[in-house]
């Protein structure tokens, strides 16, 4: 894969152009987004993109975030004179920096110093939860003996999650779906770096060719899987619709990448999978499969605490009654809520003192 960064190739062409007036930066980002992937082509996006997040614009800029602890040298070393501006923004975890780039509209005067800020960004929550909901849309992911869709099972514990954290915490939840729509792995993450979210929550339910397979998992990343069991599950999740999308084998560049945005947030994230899977034992009394690592690629580039959690093996005959009954949901969506109530107390306060 060649060194290239897209918002170079994106700003010599016909370049990203963001409506004037709308101030949704979320259908801006997706639709600036989907033209740079078509205009850089699918690798390139994948590699330098997922990590970015927007900010904001003023024509001819559009304005970009990337975490500074690793795309510092990098925006410097690549952007060159077609870097505009960088302001730094503060937040309890990270650095970031913002990469201006020309949206291909007449220039206008560079601002001037370094220190700008950001335009019609709204305030953000004192907290923010981006769960996502695995699958949806012609993706079913697993589907139980009798019939039930792992999507459906994901969107629904997702959503009573989202009520829990909302009715009793001081906080932001963001779905990445909130319907049965189709989302790509790498949107998903890209949502939760936009959002700027403190935490990522991946939903799934769990698929093995044993049939007697039973109980939760919860992982965060790594390249190298914890076991074969978990390497096997981490590539049935990537390969969402057929469409390969895990870990390409030429794909060192871009791994590196994400490994250096997620790699900050390992340690929080390992924590916050000890406290979900312990909560996931003691309410639902179910085997204890322990906290896994595995290269799931929705966690790749994520630059916040990220985890995922297969809450119960869809495939099982038994568990897949369990998910069908609201009840059990409810309780799947209260020991991951009391886990998020926990983390928050243990970092995301202390780290406001
Ligand atoms: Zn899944």
């Amino acid at each position: 894969m060649k060194n290239v960064c897209p918002i170079p190739c994106a700003s010599t062409g016909a370049a990203v152009k963001i409506e004037a007036g709308d101030s949704q930066l979320n259908a801006q980002w997706a639709r600036v987004r989907g033209r740079l992937r078509a205009e850089c082509g699918d690798a390139a996006f994948r590699s330098w993109l997922k990590p970015l997040v927007l900010v904001g614009h003023r024509d001819p800029e559009v304005r970009l975030a990337v975490p500074t602890r690793f795309m510092r040298d990098w925006v410097d070393t690549h952007y060159g004179d077609r870097l505009r501006a960088l302001w730094a923004e503060e937040r309890p975890s990270v650095r970031t920096v913002a990469v201006v780039v020309d949206s291909g509209r007449p220039q206008a005067a560079a601002p001037e110093g370094g220190a700008t800020q950001p335009e019609g960004e709204r305030p953000r929550a004192a907290f923010v939860v981006v769960i996502d909901p695995g699958h949806g849309g012609d993706d079913a992911g697993a589907v139980g003996p009798s019939g039930l869709s792992e999507k459906d099972v994901t969107l629904d514990i997702a959503r009573r999650l989202k009520a829990r954290i909302l009715a009793e915490m001081d906080a932001e939840v963001i779905l990445t779906r909130d319907t049965d729509a189709t989302v790509p792995l790498d949107d998903r993450t890209a949502i939760a770096n936009h959002q700027r979210a403190d935490l990522f929550v991946c939903i799934h339910a769990n698929a093995s060719r044993r049939g007697n397979a039973r109980g939760a998992e919860t992982y965060f990343l790594s390249y190298q899987a914890t076991d074969d069991e978990s390497r096997a599950i981490a590539a049935i999740e990537n390969n969402t619709l057929g469409l390969e999308e895990g870990v390409q084998k030429d794909g060192n560049l871009e791994m590196i990448l994400w490994d250096l945005a997620q790699s900050a947030f390992l340690k929080e994230s390992s924590v916050l999978a000890e406290i979900v899977q312990e909560n996931l034992n003691d309410a639902l009394d179910i085997a204890n499969r322990g906290i896994k690592q595995a290269p799931f690629r929705v966690l790749m580039g994520a630059t916040m605490p990220a985890i995922l959690i297969e809450v119960a093996f869809i495939t099982n005959p038994e568990e897949e009654r369990r998910l069908r009954d609201a009840a059990f949901k409810d309780r799947l969506g209260s020991a991951i809520f009391e886990s998020i109530r926990r983390f928050h107390e243990k970092y995301v306060q202390a780290r406001a003192r």
